[in-house]
């Protein structure tokens, strides 16, 4: 058996004992599918210096900013599907075994696999919609890639010339309350909890598997790097998320 499939019996053997898993996934799940992650040489967020929220809201020069760094992301969000690590937690949606599954991802793949939105909750937002922040009008995301594309540099709300911005939690801008919550209670409740690609550095996020673990659950890191958080780690794992997910699946 090699280390891989050692590691996915292992991690089949937790998950087969309890039905209260919650999932924790970021960029590095996405990757699979095309994405870049925040750290990959090149990929656009690593080219532009994010813009904060205040910024965003003060200054018509930091929004043509932030604008073309959305311009030039959103086709990789566009032209990307789910891939083996997004169905395998579909799968586990199904066997009754998912309790929630928490996302810093604003690609908006898990739902796009078939994962419950009920069950989802996204941390960071999500790049699928554009909100006018006066009027609280929502957009699709592809509408406003049209605009762009045809020489608008800042979108305004057709109703109202509103400031539109992504559904996206930006930097400086706080996580939705209830999102959060919601987060920290299942992290609290759960028997299981597993983190797969995400470097656990971006808080509050990223502390949760240490609430979870403080509440007695068990802990699995699938993640490519090392982070923070491995020496709390009942199991990790360095190999692709989608690889081992899909073996796991295979032996659950
Ligand atoms: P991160 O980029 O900080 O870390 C990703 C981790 O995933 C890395 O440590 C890497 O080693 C690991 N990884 C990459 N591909 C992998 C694979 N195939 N299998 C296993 N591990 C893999 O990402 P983060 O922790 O999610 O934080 C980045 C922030 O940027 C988040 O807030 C997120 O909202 C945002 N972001 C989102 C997306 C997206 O929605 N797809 C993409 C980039 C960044």
């Amino acid at each position: 058996m090699s280390p891989a499939e050692e590691q996915s019996r292992q991690l089949a053997d937790v998950f087969r004992a309890t039905d209260r898993i919650v999932i924790f996934t970021g960029a590095g799940i996405s990757t699979e599918s095309g994405i870049p992650d925040f750290r990959s040489p090149g990929g656009v967020w690593t080219k532009y210096k994010p813009v904060m929220f205040q910024e965003f809201l003060d200054s018509e020069d930091a929004r043509k900013r932030y604008w073309v760094y959305k311009k030039e992301g959103f086709p990789d969000f566009a032209a990307a599907a789910p891939n083996a690590g997004h169905q395998a937690i579909v799968e586990l949606e199904k066997r009754g075994k998912l309790q929630a599954l928490i996302t810093q991802n604003i690609d908006g793949l898990h739902e796009a696999a078939g994962s419950s939105t009920d069950l989802i909750f996204e941390l960071h937002g999500t790049e699928r919609w554009v909100d006018c922040l006066e009027c609280g009008r929502r957009y699709a995301r592809a509408e406003v890639q049209e605009w762009l594309e045809a020489g608008t540099e800042v979108p305004r709300c057709e109703s109202c010339k509103g400031i539109m911005k992504p559904a996206t939690i930006s930097f400086g801008q706080h996580l939705p309350e209830d999102v959060l919550t919601d987060a920290v209670v299942n992290s609290e409740s759960c028997e299981a909890f597993l983190v797969i690609g995400s470097s656990l550095q971006v808080q509050p996020a990223a502390n949760l598997c240490a609430i979870a673990k403080e509440s007695g659950a068990w802990i699995g890191i699938l993640n490519r790097d090392e982070t923070p958080y491995d020496s709390l780690a009942d199991w990790r794992s360095g190999d692709s998320a989608g690889e081992i997910l899909s073996m796991m699946i295979e032996l659950l």
